[in-house]
């Protein structure tokens, strides 16, 4: 009898610990050697493997792992390793590949930026006509290394040549036949290694595939499948897409492949509907992604079940098998530390490895057809026991969402009058100067909230020293001569983790990191209840602000979409209808506020763009929701109330619209690092309302000269009006070193009071 088989796409590299990234700090640190890092992570890796072997995973991936970024690993092994770089001295291969990354001490890191939707970022590519070769055939290492030290046979995972080139940069439209060119025999010569080697499947990561590609690029990616087929006919190439439904999906299933990875959780609907109406080539293994890599949810077995007996009426069993929707590297290890949690919490978790033990279990159910009644029973009380439970049945916050209405997400009036009333208020000088929010979390602070979680401190002891720290900074604020002044949130460890601990509906892991980039990672608070707004958050912190200056005092807090977007979410309700309650909760926030005499308000919504859906024709519904949450957040405010708003790292040329949408009184963006590219797309598109202009990169140590900043200043106002833009920098503070930051905001305020005279 066929048996179905499991697969993965790729496990987490971090270690059930973090022992990747301790090791690799370790060596940045000089702490360790090259050969100890490389020893190292020698043994996670093949842990790891082992770990996949021993739950009963089929088919299971090598060359997933990465020192880094496995974008990167692609990049340099075929020889894309940026001049600048090469130049820099660095001594060693490996030197060189983490100069990549992070630059050195003459050369800049490469670009680095969002892979798909998800919070990985990968090292962008840079493209240099000519200079391509095969380095290393990396995922054949990688092969005989799980064979012969552990006698797995893997599938060597690859990402694919089109996604790699559309990621990559350096090129133009017109060059990228050269680049293909070049490119496709690299890829043919590493596939015909495998297959030499005796490689029996090789998973070709295409994600591009599901973003809205066009038919004529579809036509390139049908090029160069053939030419990869021909070039090792007895190797079978898996080509594997996820995040979302490919575009074309006949196109898709017509090319030259021997296997063809779908996701069937996220756009899952519309890849099955695919799979009814057009059905399943005949001659290719169907990988079907069936458990969620995404999220950190228990799955429902039994509709998961019934979903694999929909596809094999389709696809038979021994065409088929059974794997994660993507790689598991954007979920935590697995839920054993996190025993601190609501115990109806814990029991409807599963991270990387328990969704691995979900994937064999569903596999086993179907190979012995009992529809895994006993086998699924722990997974189906878990998840009802948290449908049922009281954070998940909060009734006025249910009601509240149901009768929210237009009006709800609307200023009482119009900018124009808003705007002369609040100019009227304040009086400020033309061109206000102001910051993002928070300034230098320093050791000294970061060691006073660790003291006070650990209960060293008391909260009289660490309130004081928040008070200290806000009075000190008021000081500098006023003595550097800024318009508008914040309290410094020295109070926050980050901005989604402070709101979610004081609000209903969040838990926080002990450990449920992902890798972000490189060896960060990030640790996202579970929304897993209706969300509910218990008391102020940031009243206490912004009036004592108030009470020690004549200057404007803003308020500061973060807007539902941002919370949203770095969270893991319950999956029992939309997207939308979280946020909506997160809306409303924060919709008291600022009432709040505004109760207490604080009526400058900064909602900052610095991931609004990265929620955008990957196909295009869905922005408009994301955008709906996400934009009316804002609003709800914000508009029940009185005329003479001034709403801020802050987002940074967003490509604005395609994004004018929605920021209009918001109706923010002030918008702070970045622009000093896009280049005047911001300043270029207000030129082509109207816009009303004030922008805050980031007329320095906080990203760097570097204090910019006033010189460049007059001249990034005038660069705005050759195409808005001054009364129409603030100074900021362009982004919060909290990374950076005191003294840098002074200096940077002295020149800031001196360029300013500069552009004023001249105006
Ligand atoms: N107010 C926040 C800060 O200043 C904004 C951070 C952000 O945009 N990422 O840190
Ligand atoms: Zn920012």
């Amino acid at each position: 009898m066929n048996t179905l088989k499991t697969s993965l796409l790729g496990y987490p590299r971090i270690g059930e610990n973090r022992e990747w990234k301790k090791a690799l700090e370790a060596h940045w640190a000089k702490k360790i050697s090259e050969e100890e890092l490389l020893q190292q992570t020698e043994e996670i890796r093949l842990k790891h493997l082992q770990k996949q072997k021993d739950k009963g995973i089929d088919l299971i991936p090598v060359g997933d792992f990465t020192l880094y970024d496995h974008v990167l690993d692609t990049a340099v092994m075929f020889g894309l390793i940026p001049d600048r770089i090469q130049a820099s001295g660095a001594k060693t291969s490996l030197e060189t590949y983490f100069a990549m990354a992070r630059g050195n001490k003459e050369a800049a890191a490469s670009e680095m930026t969002k892979w798909f939707n998800t919070n990985y970022h990968y090292i962008v590519p840079e493209y240099s006509k000519g200079k391509m070769s095969l380095n290393e055939n990396k995922p054949l290492q990688a092969y005989r290394e799980a064979k012969d030290k552990l006698g797995i046979e893997g599938k060597p995972v690859i990402v694919g040549p089109y996604t790699f080139i559309k990621l990559a940069k350096g090129y133009e439209d017109k060059e990228l036949p050269q680049f293909i060119l070049e490119l496709l025999p690299l890829y043919e010569q590493l596939l015909k290694e495998l297959e030499q080697d005796g490689v029996k499947w090789v998973q070709i990561d295409e994600p591009i595939l599901v973003t809205s590609i066009t038919h004529d690029e579809m036509k390139t990616v049908e090029f160069i499948y053939k030419k990869l087929n021909e070039a090792a006919p007895d190797l079978s190439i898996m080509l594997q897409t996820y995040f979302d439904a490919v575009e074309w999906y006949e196109e898709v299933m017509k090319l030259p492949v021997q296997g063809i990875g779908l996701d069937f959780v996220h756009g899952g609907e519309k890849t099955l509907a695919s799979l009814k109406a057009y059905g399943f080539p005949k001659d290719k293994v169907l990988a079907a992604g069936v458990i969620d890599g995404r999220n950190i949810w228990r799955a429902d077995l039994k509709k998961k079940y019934d979903l694999i007996q929909t596809i094999t009426a389709i696809v038979p069993n021994e065409r088929l098998l059974v794997q994660p929707s993507s790689s598991l590297l954007h979920v935590p290890v697995n839920v054993r530390s996190e025993s601190h949690l609501d115990s109806t919490v814990q029991s409807a978790l599963a991270f990387a490895d328990e969704k691995i033990e979900e994937l064999v279990q569903l596999a086993e159910s179907v190979n012995i057809g009992d529809q895994g009644k006993h086998l699924f029973a722990a997974n189906e009380t878990a998840i009802r026991t948290l449908a049922k439970s009281e954070a998940r049945n909060r009734s006025a916050v249910r009601e509240a969402v149901a009768s929210i209405t237009e009006k709800e997400a609307q200023r009482t009036s119009d900018f124009d009058v808003r705007n002369e009333k609040q100019q009227s208020k304040w009086d400020l000088p033309l061109l206000p100067t102001t910051t993002i929010g928070s300034f230098p979390q320093t050791k000294e602070v970061r060691k006073a909230r660790l003291s006070y979680k650990k209960g060293e401190w008391s909260a009289e002891k660490y309130e004081g020293f928040i008070e200290a720290e806000i009075e000190r900074w008021i000081k500098l604020q006023e003595e550097l001569g800024l318009d508008v002044l914040v309290h410094g949130e020295f109070e926050r460890t980050d901005m989604v983790e402070y709101f979610g601990e004081k609000l209903n509906g969040f838990a926080f892991t002990k450990n449920g990191w992902v890798q972000s980039y490189g060896s960060r990672c990030v640790k996202p608070p579970l929304i897993y209840g209706d969300v509910e707004f218990v008391e102020p958050m940031t009243v206490k912190e912004s009036l004592f602000a108030q009470s020690l200056t004549d200057k404007p005092v803003k308020g500061m807090l973060t807007g539902p979409v941002t919370i949203l977007n770095w969270s893991f979410v319950r999956d029992d309700i939309p997207r939308s209808e979280v946020t909506y309650q997160l809306a409303l909760a924060l919709r008291k926030e600022v009432e709040a506020l505004e109760e207490s005499g604080i009526t400058m308000i900064q909602v900052d919504e610095p991931a609004l763009r990265e929620g955008l859906p990957l196909k295009k024709e869905a922005w408009d519904q994301y955008l709906n929701w996400a934009v009316a949450s804002f609003k709800i957040t914000t508009s029940s405010v009185e005329d003479t109330t001034q709403i801020h708003t802050h987002m940074c790292y967003c490509e604005f040329h395609d994004f004018i619209d929605p920021i209009r949408d918001l109706d923010a009184d002030v918008i702070s963006i970045e622009t000093s690092r896009s280049h005047g590219e911001l300043v270029s797309s207000f030129e082509d598109h109207a816009y009303h309302n004030d922008i805050g202009l980031g007329v320095y990169d906080i990203h760097s140590p570097r204090v910019p000269d006033v010189e460049e900043m007059v001249q990034m200043i005038q660069r705005g106002l050759s195409v808005l009006g001054p009364k129409q833009f603030w100074i900021n920098p362009d982004c919060g503070l909290k990374t950076r070193g005191e003294s840098e930051t002074i200096d940077s905001l002295k020149n800031m305020v001196a360029a300013t009071a500069k552009v004023r005279q001249s105006l």
